[in-house]
Formats: structure tokens, sequence, C-alpha cells
């Protein structure tokens, strides 16, 4: 029996993987489940899974949700990243499912990496802004590092891995990274400047949490993503190629030296990466439909219109700065918290991310401090140019 962390329970990526272990009672256990302030959720959760800890980032929601529960005793209810970092660590836990939003993820599965667990890794943005440092503690630490996000997800689908999951890429030449291009591919950035949250946050293809589903309209979440892959494999971004491909069936592609390229399909349905990475090497049902390759008739690709969405071309420069991608990743969590509360535009965006990049002194932070701080400078940098330029949209 797996004993399994979701950290990040409440949301998307959390309630889907909740989901396949509840298809497998026999083999997956979630007995720790961490949220930050969504109390009636976690309560649901809490009841239906069982878990033996329940942790609230937020100290108020904790003690609410103890109150709620004290018909469960077995649910130990307690608020604190320490306890976090704790739990993440303890030997009752061997699977850890990073699936918290934005840097708050970053300590617990930093935390997992230390200790050897096997981490799912949803939370991008903890692997974009610390990259080295996280890379390195998975080493030292002996995790197995299985990538949730789809499209990673499809890379190791499609690579020769190692018994700990370690791909070989020796004869790789180059990855195909896909990007379904979000709700207004085809756009002019022009018609972009009155766009509303619920436009933005209206993603095609994938039901998702509306921090991604906004970097899934800018493209920001495809630099994102262009990082995380160079981490991920040991790539350079230029053995990265970027493509848009409107269906999101294809998840992914690696082209071999000898001319062949693999690709994994599917639905776009995160349990089915989810369900590989907590199976893997095994294979699990994960709930899904099978795809129905006749019907979906048609898979296109196209490039990436880097003037429409200059998330995506602000990325690719950042990426090539020390700590340039730890800056890109904090302001553009401050911008679209901001977009989403209605406070700036939605082409503010890549404005905010610009302004940030351009106002901060970039340097390689070398310790989980150094990291923290300098996400930390990002953020006031892009909260003063909010402040200053503060163009609320008319109601
Ligand atoms: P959601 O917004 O749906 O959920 C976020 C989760 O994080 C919630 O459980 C939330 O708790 C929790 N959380 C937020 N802040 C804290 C905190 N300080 N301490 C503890 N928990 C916290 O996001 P998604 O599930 O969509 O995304 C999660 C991660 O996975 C992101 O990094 C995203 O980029 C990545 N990802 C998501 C995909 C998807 O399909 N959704 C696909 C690929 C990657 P609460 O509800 O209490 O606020
Ligand atoms: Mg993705």
């Amino acid at each position: 029996m797996r004993q399994v962390a979701v950290l990040g329970a409440t949301g998307s990526i959390g309630r889907s993987t909740l989901d396949v272990i509840q298809r497998h009672p026999n083999r997956y256990r979630a007995t720790v489940m961490a949220a930050h302030r969504s109390v009636d959720d976690m309560e649901a959760l809490c009841r239906t899974h069982r878990p033996l800890h329940a942790v609230m980032g937020d100290p108020q929601a904790a003690s609410v949700l103890a109150e709620r529960l004290t018909d469960v005793p077995s649910v130990a209810v307690s608020s604190g990243a320490e306890i976090l970092d704790d739990l993440v660590a303890d030997a009752a836990v061997d699977t850890v499912v990073a699936g918290i939003v934005g840097f708050a993820g970053l300590r617990p599965t930093l935390s997992a990496a230390r200790a050897g667990k096997i981490i799912l890794l949803a939370n991008k943005e903890a692997l974009v802004s610390a990259g080295r440092l996280f890379m390195e503690a998975v080493r030292t630490g002996g995790a197995t590092l299985l990538p949730v996000d789809s499209e990673h997800n499809a890379m190791h689908q499609c690579l020769p891995v190692d018994l700990e999951g370690r791909p070989n890429m020796s004869d790789v030449e180059k990855i195909i990274l896909t990007a379904s291009g979000g709700p207004f591919r085809g756009r002019s950035r022009a018609s972009l400047d009155a766009v509303t949250p619920e436009e933005a946050c209206a993603h095609p293809n994938w039901s998702m949490g509306r921090k991604i589903s906004v970097d899934s309209a800018t493209l920001a979440n495809k630099g994102l993503e262009l990082a995380e892959a160079c981490w991920l494999f040991d790539r350079s971004p230029e053995q990265i190629e970027i493509v848009v491909h409107p269906q999101s069936i294809v998840h992914s592609m690696i082209r071999y030296r000898d001319g062949s390229t693999l690709a994994q399909l599917g639905q776009p349905d995160m349990r089915t990466p989810i369900a590989y990475c907590l199976a893997w090497p095994e294979r699990v049902d994960a709930g899904v439909a099978p795809l129905d390759i006749v019907a979906a008739a048609r898979l296109d690709f196209e490039a990436p219109d880097l003037e429409a969405f200059p998330c995506l071309a602000l990325a690719q420069w950042a990426i090539t700065q020390p700590g340039g991608m730890c800056v890109f990743s904090a302001a553009n969590e401050v911008a679209v918290a901001a977009f989403l509360a209605g406070d700036i535009r939605f082409t503010d965006i890549d404005k905010v991310i610009a302004g940030t990049l351009q106002g901060i002194d970039l340097a390689e932070p070398e310790s989980l401090d150094a990291v923290q701080a300098l996400d930390q400078a990002a953020r006031d940098v892009a909260d003063k140019q909010i402040a200053g330029w503060f163009t609320r949209p008319e109601a």
C-alpha cells in the first residue's frame, strides 16, 4: 500500500489525484492532505478519504477545520510550514504529490526531495524558481522525480528511463513541447486589452485552476514549461521547440537522431499523467475515456504568436539570465493575481513581468534563503509597478 501526501488537495490537481487514488483503494491511500484555506472543501475531502493528517496553510482555517472534524478524531488537523515539511519527510509517507499552486509549493516539495520521496511534480513554479537547488536536492536525497505536467509527462513516456525514473537523453535530438494556444489563440494583441478573467479562465480543452488557466491564456505557462523541461531533461532552451497544437491530444514529442519522432497522445484529462506517475513503472486505470482518434480526426500544428503573447518571448529571454526565471515566475504570480482581482488588464501582465525583469539585479540564487529573497524582491517591484499605474478596468 502506497502512502500518499496530496499537497494542494482541494485544487484541480489534488482532486484529480484523489479521484485516481479512490479507484485503487488496495494500492494507494492519501494519508496526508494539505491546502490553504478552503475549509468546506477540505472537510468534505477528509470525510471521504480519512487521511491521518490534514494541514491548512492558514492557521485560522485549521482551527475551524479541527472544530468541524471533532467527530472524526482519526484526522489530526494542523497548520504551519514546518509541520508540513516534517510530514512529507516522515517515513510513513512514500509518495508526495506536489499540487500546491505557485511559489508556496517550493518548501514542502524541497523537503520531499531531500527526504528521498517519490515526487509527482505538478507545481512547476517551484522547479522554475529554484531549479538548480531543487534538482540537487533530488539527486542528493535520492528522490524519484516524476513529472505530472502533461507535456513533461508525455516526454517522460516517450523516453527510455532507468529504474529511478531518470531519462536517458543520449540519442535525443530535440524535445517538441506542445502548447494548446489557450482561449485567445489567433487573436491580435490589440483585441486582448479588454478580455475578462472569466474569458481568460475558459480554457478550450483543459479544466484547471485559475492561475494556470491565465498562464495558459498569456502563454506564460509555456515559458514556465520551457524552463521546467530544461531542468527535468537537462536540456538547453535551443534543444526545445515550442509548437502550438490546438486540439491538446498530442501532449509533446521527442525527436531522436535517427529521424524517429515519438509522441504521447491522450484525452486532455490530468488523471492520465497522474495515474502514470502513481503507478510507474506499471499502469493503472485512470477513469479516463479512451481516445477516439477517428472522432478527433485532425491534429493541427502551428508556430506560437510571440507578438500577441509576449510572455513567452519574455520567458525565452529570462531563461538565459541567472535567476531570470525566478523573477519571471514571481512577477507573473503577482500580475496574474492582480488581473484576476480586476486591478490590471490582461495585456498588463507582460508589462509587469518585463518591468520587473528590468528593475531587478539578476543573480543566480545559491540557497533557499537566496531564492526566497529574490522571489520577494521581484514581488515588491511588481507590486510597486501595479500600484504606480493602477489601471482598474471600467466595471
Ligand atoms: P488550484 O488553484 O486548482 O489549486 C491550488 C491548490 O493549492 C489548492 O488546494 C490550494 O488550497 C493550495 N494552496 C494554495 N496556496 C497554498 C499554501 N500557501 N499552502 C498550502 N496550500 C496552498 O491549482 P491547480 O490544481 O490548477 O494547479 C496546481 C499546480 O499544478 C500549479 O503549480 C499548476 O501550474 C500545476 N499544474 C496544474 C495543471 C492542471 O490541470 N490544473 C496542469 C499542469 C500543472 P486552497 O483551496 O485552500 O486555496
Ligand atoms: Mg502543461
